[in-house]
């Protein structure tokens, strides 16, 4: 097998990647999900943990080396406790994290960190009850809450916070969720909402931009100042609270896209190979493995993959395509 490092061709290398374990979910959130009515994959389509192993014992050879398991919500998966403790015993996983709604992750804590997990993303978009309720059309603060102090009890870090923010809705939220990590040591990240929903209701005046955000914190909070040493290929950029309150992480695809040190690929549940978020093109990962493919074919089909991919998305531009999966679907 030609093991030489996943360099595309605007000279980009590939160590990280991200692997949804379901479609399926546990809310609603609206800006990824319909309230209703999602047609989600039958059990058949979806990668077996063995299909996933598989895969990721291929992808180390080529030099992915971190890991992040979502979806969907991994919670949901059944046995997710077992694939963790499979993927983190890979020879070559330097780094492996989850990200998850946390609704089931009260439960989940504890098998999941003795299968050898401590890098966890929790998505929360606010504190307050009936605006938890509007966005995820579930009534389900409090469970989310008790997964985050288990997770902190059992010695989870770093814990960050993935909070989607939405111009007209979440500006109350910010300075509330910014206090509540202060106070727990927890790094909060603000995400800029994206074209990924599955309702096509994005649009570009609904997009609470990062600028926004460090203006609000800043004022109301702690002045915020740019870490200039900060890893250039992670996708949040990151600042400090001048009064060394901690870390406070942007993720600003629309209003600063960060494509030029894309470093990831995503593997989806039922088994396609995507080079970005918003690919239109995939690469069936499932047909090989499923017809008896030799790790060299497999092998070949990541680096065609990543050969294919483009210098960035297009959000910004006119000619910009949705891509034909809304975020639940690709895994975010
Ligand atoms: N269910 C898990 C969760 O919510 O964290 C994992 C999958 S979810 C698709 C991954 C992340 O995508 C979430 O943390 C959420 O913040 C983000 N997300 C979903 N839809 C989005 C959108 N339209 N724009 C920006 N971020 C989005
Ligand atoms: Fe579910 Fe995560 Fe999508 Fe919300 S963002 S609907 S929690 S998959």
């Amino acid at each position: 097998m030609d093991t030489t490092r996943l360099v595309d061709s605007f000279g980009r290398a590939h160590d990280n990647l991200r692997i949804s374990v379901t479609d399926r979910c546990n809310i609603r959130c609206f800006y990824c999900m319909p309230e209703s009515g999602v047609q989600f994959m039958e059990r058949g389509e979806i990668l077996s943990f063995e299909e996933i192993e598989r895969f990721v014992r291929v992808a180390v050879q080529l030099g992915i080396t971190k890991l992040r398991v979502t979806g969907g919500e991994p919670l949901v998966r059944r046995d997710l406790a077992v694939l963790i403790r499979n993927l983190s015993a890979i020879p070559g996983i330097q780094d492996l994290a989850l990200t998850t709604n946390a609704v089931l992750l009260a439960e989940m804590a504890k098998p999941l960190y003795q299968a050898g997990l401590r890098r966890i993303n929790i998505h929360l978009d606010t504190l307050d009850r009936e605006r938890f309720l509007k966005i995820t059309r579930r009534d389900d603060l409090g469970r989310v809450l008790a997964g985050i102090e288990a997770c902190l009890q059992l010695g989870y870090g770093p814990v960050k916070l993935n909070a989607v923010a939405v111009k007209g809705l979440t500006e109350p939220d910010i300075v509330p969720l910014a206090h509540f990590c202060r106070d727990r040591g927890i790094e909060p990240r603000f995400i800029e909402f994206m074209p990924l929903d599955a309702q096509k209701i994005w649009d570009r005046t609904r997009v609470l931009s990062a600028d926004e955000i460090i203006q609000v914190l800043s004022r109301e909070v702690s002045p915020l100042v740019d870490i200039p040493d900060r890893d250039p290929r992670a996708p949040a950029t990151e600042y400090r609270y001048a009064d060394g309150g901690g870390r406070v992480g942007f993720i600003a695809s629309v209003t600063r896209p960060f494509c030029l040190n894309c470093n990831r690929l995503r593997l989806t549940s039922d088994g396609k190979l995507r080079y970005c978020l918003f690919a239109i093109e995939e690469a069936d990962v499932k047909s090989l493995l499923r017809s008896g493919a030799s790790d060299d074919e497999i092998a070949r089909l990541i680096r065609s993959n990543v050969q294919a991919k483009w210098i960035g998305h297009e959000i910004n531009s006119t000619r910009f395509v949705p891509p034909p999966r809304p975020m639940y679907a690709i895994g975010g």
